[in-house]
């Protein structure tokens, strides 16, 4: 992303196609890849009237009115709404009550609560370890400094927007957000996949992988593995990859870092307009196919089945993932086949 050129070393999981970083980055050693400007990619400030636009789109992805000025968002190519963001798009199709308790892991400065409090959403906190301090937006939005798992209280939607690919040990991760589900509640994972024709056409080149921040990058069976380890199974997906999956990967082909892609006419120079435009109808066909390089895990809790510790511990034993664990062997591990 940031042009730094240096190589990190990542498996595939023979059986399920999942990709991992072989050694996780800790500390300052982390950090270093995690510049100051990193955040600002998502930020908040907005110009006022993007900032308008986008309450509209977003209250008609929540059906709370807007209609006409959503219709036109709507309309527009995906590469120009993924400016918006297809997050508010995946809450509205959780089917989720005003009052809903809703957190955002990974929330970054909040701007998605913030969208969603505009829209009308009322019961909204989120958490991330990496801000300063606990903090509020400005919209009035409690953001926690803290891991999920010193969270408390329970939630009716659970969100990772593209957050848990980061996280150093993601099925850890899950299981905390399952055990703070409320009875009903889902589980909302948006993140990159490497079951899609972008991985499969890119390899290296692929810009989701994000080395060394992407720590998991999960194929589409790896996601329900690690979900059957937690007590969670896969409701549906909602792939939502954009025209960013060729721009950045021909960029990566071309060696050329996502931080110097900064204008529109940068753009049309390096592709030209009708390749741009070719992408993104490609980007919206490979979504309705289940292709896409980024997709939305809904997952439910599964049932526990009278046993007071729930199904968060048991073993792979008599579970799908059992003969995956005996194909893999010993290491490296799939991150569904380690135990939490
Ligand atoms: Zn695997």
């Amino acid at each position: 992303m940031f042009g730094t050129r240096e190589q990190f070393q990542y498996f595939i999981c023979a059986a399920c196609d999942t990709l991992q970083i072989h050694s996780v980055l800790s500390g300052e050693e982390l950090g270093r890849h995690y510049p100051a400007d990193y955040y600002s990619y998502e930020t908040s400030q907005q110009p006022k009237f993007l900032r308008w636009l986008t309450t509209r789109h977003d209250r008609r992805e929540l059906r709370t009115g807007g209609r006409f000025f959503g219709a036109v968002i709507a309309a527009l190519p995906t590469g120009v709404r993924l400016a918006l963001g297809d997050a508010v798009r995946a809450v509205g199709q959780c089917g989720l009550g005003r009052d809903a308790r809703i957190l955002d892991v990974g929330c970054g400065s909040g701007a998605l609560l913030d969208r969603l409090s505009r829209a009308g959403f009322t019961n909204l906190s989120g958490a991330d370890p990496f801000l300063a301090r606990d903090c509020t937006t400005p919209e009035g939005v409690l953001l926690l400094k803290s891991h999920l798992h010193a969270v408390t209280g329970s939630f009716d939607l659970i969100m990772f927007n593209h957050s848990l690919e980061h996280v150093p040990d993601p099925v850890a991760t899950l299981k905390d957000a399952r055990e703070k589900l409320s009875a009903g509640g889902i589980c909302l994972v948006r993140l990159p996949t490497t079951s899609s024709e972008a991985w499969t056409t890119y390899g290296p080149d692929w810009f989701q992988i994000d080395a060394p921040r992407h720590v998991v990058i999960p194929s589409r069976q790896g996601m329900a593995l690690a979900a059957d380890a937690v007590g969670l199974r896969v409701d549906r997906t909602s792939d939502d990859s954009s025209v960013a999956q060729f721009i950045g990967s021909e960029a990566y082909r071309r060696d050329i870092p996502l931080t110097e892609l900064t204008s529109l006419r940068s753009l049309l120079k390096l592709f030209g307009a009708r390749r741009i435009w070719d992408w993104d109808r490609r980007a919206a066909l490979l979504n309705r196919q289940g292709r896409g390089d980024q997709t939305g895990f809904v997952l439910r809790a599964v049932p526990s089945r009278g046993s007071r510790t729930g199904t968060s511990g048991r073993s792979f034993q008599g579970s799908a993932a059992g003969a995956i664990l005996r194909h893999l062997g010993s290491e490296p591990k799939c991150w569904h086949s380690r135990g939490v």
